[in-house]
């Protein structure tokens, strides 16, 4: 029970990463902020999420010097929040010039003439204001918000109960970092996505300064790709234009951004007034409940679903919106409550044939039919009596519009009234003037909505996608494809693909519809002997070959092919540069039946899929799968199964030739050994399986193995164990043997030195690290810095993670003989793939490791037992239970004791401070649920009662367990050895007690030596530190294990109550057991 080590668990292999936790970036941030590195702007946030919702707390015009820092000032409009200051060009900017994190202000200092310096760490701001006052008042609430803010932080470290909104903010808040082009500017902007907004610096050495352009606040934006490098970011205010370095980083802003945009929707306050009504909460078309968006001109509450038909409509017949969006951005929640479903469905949904009716489980073919048949072509609606006569219904609106009657306004408009007539008034011509002048507010709402909307072409069918051109076909075929094409012209319609002889033929030659196309695969050029071409799977088996020697007409196919192929809400599925997408039946779990249709694409190592029943497109990275394997694999059947964190997929395949793409697409998307650095299998944190495998190994093996590194192992293995990394680094298990750490070690490097480009990015980029350009060390890890961060991401991983494992390394000189000096010797020659000859890749490599956590920044031994547990059991994928307690424990086998770490306490100080019989544990604490209820229970917080009692100064070396009387209150705990039982039952000691130690200088552990034959298994050995000198170990033994949780309990109770001494009792033990929650993983969902 004693002897588990972490690898242990689970079997996964644990050991390594948890002894690296310490200062390893890669161990702690979680797969997303691979790169969040620098913590200027991201700290400041992190203890208040909402940071974007900060009120301003002063806001006014200054003069300010220009950074040149000449001395002629210009005026600007100053804000300040709790998080930033800001200035702007003027006070109608939205986007500031300037936004410096009030985290990296240092101090505010006054500086005569009415004039003031805000003072960050690199940078001075100088301020003038108009006099001495508005000066001093801005000079005091800078002073008080920094002061705040210090505060605030050391709050959040004293109090538990805040560590893990620290801790999760710190893990979630960067999603992506790093250069963009913008357009208009000569030079590139570092871009930093950081929870809900995007942030400009002019570079990353700002960005590690906290000063910045401006922020973006995402939660109304959208995001969409414009070219194949560039992207567009729209705010309400403006667009934003971005060229990324590749169509991939480009695909990854992207989705970044995306997901950045809806987190910050994820409000549900608008969603809860809307449902108020009760009419609203059944989808409008569909009948299905807890429908979260809306048509805000059509005045419908909406399905997801049904949503993603309106969407397909196009903004000028329905403008949808989402419920889940910020609540300031919703105006229209008073128009949806006086409206509602209902009422609004008596106009809409007037008649609708039984037969037509949609309900919650049609598919998106009806939905298809019967939202535009609804919306488009008004066929179910209730007609207005004045329908047709074009004067009276605009003359209807302008009266109705007077009043509140919205419904009425409704059905006016959409029977024809024109919503921008002239209303003959020419105080107020329009109608939308009219009702403002009238105070209705509700009917200028819904005509604004209304404005420009394109009522004439309402009959027209409003399927949005066609598309017509000359392609070159093969006939289908059920097998191979045959190379015999013949030019036809195609046309895409209404969800039909057909082709004819030529562009005047009127009958076609063949058609198929969009819905019975499985797949659409895109063909690596000069497949066919065509420039490029692409395939159709269709339902019945066979597969058509269209083919184009211009790049723009194949393109432009499949594009439009893949948006019919794909239901509106999957369109992310096709928005890149993807090389198959269609249809699997899929089943998630263990479970094989009932298998569900899902939507997928697939481009290199990316899968996007969308689920049946979801309304966001989910992303796998294959290179980071946990396993791939098929079932049953043969020529009629089988199936691929992904297990990719912790989730397993299993895709079916059957009898159609399109099943054999997707497997060998998803295999080949896998990662290969041989190639660069970010085509190889990932771990989660984006570092090469090869490398993570081989640095866990040494890392539990060989950190005290004399010239690790050094040495050069046996080469036949080596070659053999590195062959089998790169063929399937994952499948591979390191076995232990004396000489299989230099193997292993020889394995890292020879990786390292003949991985394609590098870890440096190739030869060009690793220039500047040979060659900084600073004498002064500062100043080069500065330059390090910088030149980390326009590594790739996976680059940066690595680098991260060798040279963690290398300062950990460093850490064991004394017993491995490697030093920085040495390591660098070796790993400088490796990590640049130069012949050693020049010394300057030792001498980067070695200011690597010394300034590991600077570079790197990682803050040394800060993770706590906490946070050791959590990343345990995230790397385990062991979800959190109710009722499940983990601690990390401290194991010592020799003492055959072991006590659970306090969740503060430093474990890798700990770690590293141990001897060799230690180890640390995470593991289920099965005493914890029985000491929460005990503890809740508890009216005293002190214990006294019998029991037994050893030293080590026992008798001849014979110890002998002994009953004592054992007091331990909020001070000490004491052994009494005379005790009187008086009369009514009382226990009375002796005044002095036989031994005594103070509470703080207490430290229990689970368990007594066996060799000390304690008189029950249910013992306590309590280390006691009160002098360095005295250390004294005491065995107490219970008589039940119910006795022992009393008293650990009480101990625990006690120990916490240390941090919170003044609280009264009550307060206490919320703490207490907010503590201990915080020790268990309640807050890890
Ligand atoms: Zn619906």
């Amino acid at each position: 029970m004693y002897v588990i080590q972490f690898i242990q668990y689970h079997q996964v292999n644990l050991s390594g990463h948890i002894f690296s936790l310490g200062p390893v970036t890669h161990c702690l941030s979680p797969p997303l902020c691979h790169n969040s590195i620098y913590l200027g702007c991201t700290l400041s946030q992190s203890f208040n999420p909402d940071f974007h919702h900060s009120p301003v707390i002063k806001m006014g015009w200054l003069h300010k010097t220009p950074p040149q820092g000449t001395l002629v000032f210009q005026k600007r409009w100053v804000m300040l929040d709790a998080q930033y200051l800001r200035y702007f060009q003027n006070e109608k900017e939205v986007y500031s010039k300037r936004i410096i994190a009030i985290l990296s202000v240092t101090k505010v200092l006054n500086v005569g003439g009415q004039k003031f310096e805000v003072v960050t760490r690199n940078r001075t701001f100088l301020f003038r204001a108009e006099n001495n006052t508005v000066r001093e008042e801005w000079v005091s609430v800078l002073k008080e918000t920094i002061q705040q803010h210090c505060n605030s932080m050391e709050k959040s470290l004293m109090n538990s109960s805040d560590t893990r909104g620290q801790r999760a903010s710190r893990v979630s808040l960067i999603s992506k970092q790093g250069y963009l082009e913008m357009s208009g500017l000569r030079s590139k902007l570092y871009v930093v996505i950081c929870a809900d907004s995007v942030f400009l610096y002019r570079n990353a050495e700002e960005h590690s300064q906290g000063v910045g352009i401006t922020s973006i606040e995402m939660n109304l934006g959208t995001v969409k790709g414009t070219d194949k490098r560039s992207f567009n970011l729209t705010t309400i205010y403006r667009t934003f234009s971005f060229v990324a370095e590749s169509e991939q980083q480009r695909e990854q802003w992207v989705e970044v951004l995306q997901a950045c945009v809806s987190h910050s929707l994820s409000s549900n306050a608008v969603a809860q007034k809307i449902w108020s009504e009760e009419a609203n909460q059944r989808c409008a078309d569909c009948g299905a409940p807890h429908p979260d968006w809306a048509s805000v001109n059509l005045c419908v509450v909406l399905c997801k679903c049904c949503a993603g038909v309106h969407r397909g409509l196009g903004q000028s017949v329905s403008k949808v919106r989402s419920l889940k969006m910020d609540e300031n951005a919703w105006t229209e929640n008073q128009l949806f409550l006086l409206l509602g479903n209902d009422k609004v469905n008596l106009f809409w949904a007037a008649n609708i044939p039984p037969s037509e009716m949609l309900c919650p489980s049609s598919d998106s073919e009806e939905r298809q039919r019967f939202v535009t048949a609804k919306y488009c072509q008004g066929k179910y609606r209730c007609y207005h009596a004045l329908f047709g006569q074009q004067e009276a219904l605009n003359k209807a609106l302008c009266n109705t519009i007077q009043t509140g009657d919205v419904l009425e306004t409704l059905s006016l408009v959409f029977c024809g009234a024109d919503v921008n007539c002239y209303t003959g008034d020419p105080e107020l011509p329009s109608p939308v003037s009219v009702a403002q002048h009238y105070g209705q507010t509700l009917q200028v709402e819904f005509l604004t909505h209304n404005h420009n909307t394109g009522r004439s072409n309402e009959t027209k069918a409003a399927l949005p996608i066609s598309h017509t051109g000359y392609l070159f076909k093969t006939a289908s075929s059920t097998r191979a494809v045959t190379e015999h094409f013949s030019r036809r012209w195609c046309s895409l319609n209404q969800g039909n693909f057909s082709y004819y002889e030529s562009e005047k033929s009127s009958s076609q030659s063949g058609q198929m519809k969009m819905s019975d196309v499985l797949c659409l695969v895109v063909n690596p050029q000069g497949k066919h002997g065509y420039g490029h071409s692409f395939e159709l799977y269709h339902d019945s088996g066979r597969v058509y070959l269209f083919g184009e020697d211009s790049p723009d007409t194949v393109r432009e196919w499949i594009k439009v092919i893949g948006k019919a192929l794909v239901p509106p809400v999957a369109e992310d599925l096709v928005g890149w540069s993807f090389e198959r997408v269609g249809r699997l039946r899929y089943t998630v779990g263990q479970s094989f039946h009932c298998p569900c249709l899902g939507w997928f694409s697939l481009g290199g190592s990316r899968l996007l899929l969308l689920l049946h029943g979801e309304d966001q497109v989910d992303n796998i990275d294959l290179r980071k799968l946990q396993e791939l394997f098929t079932q049953g694999y043969s020529e009629t059947s089988g199936a691929v199964v992904l297990v990719d964190r912790g989730r397993r997929l299993r895709l079916e395949g059957d009898r159609r030739p399109d099943y054999q793409g997707w497997l060998s697409g998803i295999q080949q998307g896998l990662g290969r050994g041989d190639g660069p650095l970010d085509q190889q299998q990932l771990t989660e944190t984006e570092v090469p399986v090869i490398v993570d495998r081989c640095i866990s190994y040494i890392t539990q093996h060989g950190l005290k193995s004399e010239g690790i590194y050094r040495r050069c192992g046996v080469n036949s293995k080596i070659a053999a164990l590195l062959l089998s990394l790169r063929h399937d680094a994952r499948q591979v298990r390191l076995s232990e043997g004396v000489c299989q750490v230099d193997n292993v070690a020889n394995v890292l490097k020879r990786f390292l030195r003949e991985v394609g480009e590098g870890v440096f990015n190739g030869h060009q980029a690793s220039l500047p690290w040979l060659h900084t350009t600073s004498d002064e060390r500062r100043e080069r890890v500065s330059q390090y810095k910088a030149l980390l961060h326009s590594l790739p991401p996976v680059n940066r991983a690595t680098l991260g993670a060798v040279i963690n494992h290398l300062y950990c390394v460093q850490c064991f000189a004394d017993e491995n003989q490697m030093n920085m000096h040495n390591l660098a010797i070796v790993f400088g020659p490796t990590l640049f793939q130069t012949d050693g000859t020049d010394n300057s890749a030792g001498q980067v490599v070695e200011e690597l490791i010394q300034n590991y956590q600077d570079i790197f920044n990682v803050s040394g031994s800060a993770v706590s037992a906490e946070e050791l547990v959590c990343e345990v059991l995230r790397r385990g994928n062991i979800p959190p239970q109710q009722g499940d307690y983990w601690s990390c424990f401290l194991v010592n086998d020799n003492q055959e004791m072991e006590r659970p770490l306090h969740y503060q306490e430093r474990a890798l100080a700990i770690y590293f401070s141990l001897g060799k019989d230690c180890h640390l544990v995470v593991k289920r604490n099965c005493y914890m649920e029985a000491m929460l209820i005990y503890i809740a229970a508890m009216v005293d917080v002190s214990r006294n009662s019998m029991i037994k009692f050893s030293d080590e100064k026992g008798q001849r070396g014979k110890r002998t367990f002994s009953r004592r009387l054992c007091v331990l209150d909020g001070t000490s705990l004491r052994l009494y050895k005379e005790v009187k039982v008086t009369e009514d039952g009382r226990r009375m000691c002796s005044t002095q007690p036989e031994r005594e130690c103070q509470v703080h200088a207490l430290k229990v552990y689970y368990g007594i030596k066996k060799r000390l034959q304690p008189p029950s298994c249910w013992g306590m050995t309590v280390v006691c530190e009160q002098a360095e000198r005295d250390k004294q170990q005491w065995y107490l033994c219970c008589e039940s294990k119910n006795e022992l949780i009393k008293w650990l309990a009480t101990f625990m109770n006690l120990q916490v109550v240390s941090f919170c001494v003044t609280e009264t009792y009550s307060t206490f033990l919320t703490c207490c057991i907010t503590v201990m929650c915080s020790l268990s993983l309640l807050l890890m969902d």
